[in-house]
């Protein structure tokens, strides 16, 4: 009998071992498609500006735009495609960068303060629009500062995003709320909109590269649907979390959550 267990325990081992390789293989073919995925995608949402820029320069070297007038609100869109097409290829960068070696300058960083410098750049870019900050330290809420270890810029950066897609995606007559708190030892900074909120099964992809939950509202903003994907890349270089809740009575919370530090 011993030969057969040898055998069997063989058996066993090369299969255990097959099914390793395999499922490398698997994971191989899934990044090479989610990273052709990713190029088909970036080249269309650059192509499109492109092709913009092309025609309206078409329309002035064909006299077909002429007068004065036409002239410059021709080359008024050739500028606002450009300054688009900047933007999505600095946001590509941001994110091959992220993808490859993410350079974080970390410290103890006060996001509190953090919450407050970012309200004010959203409220200077929007004025009129209410935009308040909370930093609750009663119970369920910890007495402690909200501290965490972070790189300030890339912390602003994650901030000011979520607050220019509740300034775009909600009517600018309801109120935007930023909340930071502690809580379970983590620091959990939370930009809480009345807007429509995300339709049901869109809660996870809208993290993911390119999403946009309406193709047409998505253009009309500008939107590449890249703001949320880096966002969360950032929060995740950082060992925290970017989450989705609906705000309770109808619309997005986004929740930033980082472990909290003493210091
Ligand atoms: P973009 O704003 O460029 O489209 P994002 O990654 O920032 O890209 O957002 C992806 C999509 O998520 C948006 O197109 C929008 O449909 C949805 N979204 C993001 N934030 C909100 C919000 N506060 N309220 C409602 N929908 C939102």
């Amino acid at each position: 009998a011993a030969p057969n267990t040898e055998v069997g325990h063989l058996a066993t081992s090369l299969n255990a071992m097959l099914a390793q390789i395999e499922s490398a293989f698997d994971e191989r073919n899934r990044t090479e498609e989610r990273l052709r995925r990713f190029v088909a995608d970036a080249s269309h949402e650059l192509r499109t500006p492109l092709a913009t820029i092309r025609g309206h320069a078409e329309l002035v070297h064909t006299g077909v735009a002429k007068s004065p007038d036409d002239i410059a609100r021709v080359i008024g869109r050739i500028e606002s495609e450009s300054i688009r097409m900047a933007s999505l290829v600095e946001d590509l960068l941001v994110l091959a960068r992220l993808d490859t070696a993410p350079t974080l300058d970390t410290r103890p960083v006060d996001l509190l303060s953090i919450a407050v410098d970012a309200v004010t750049g959203a409220q200077v870019r929007h004025p009129g629009r209410r935009i308040t900050v909370s930093n609750p330290t009663e119970p369920p809420w910890e007495d402690m500062p909200a501290t965490a270890l972070g790189d300030p810029g890339r912390l602003h950066q994650v901030l000011t995003n979520l607050l220019s897609n509740a300034v775009r995606y909600t009517p600018s007559d309801t109120e935007i709320e930023v909340c930071v708190g502690v809580q379970d030892g983590r620091v959990r900074v939370s930009v809480i909109d009345h807007g429509p909120g995300l339709k049901a099964g869109n809660e996870s992809r809208v993290f993911e590269r390119f999403f946009r939950e309406d193709q047409g509202r998505g253009r009309a903003t500008g939107g590449a649907g890249l703001g949320l994907a880096i966002a969360s890349a950032l929060v995740e270089k950082h060992g925290g979390t970017l989450a989705y809740l609906p705000t309770p009575g109808g619309g997005s919370t986004f929740e930033i959550s980082l472990p909290a530090v003493e210091i």
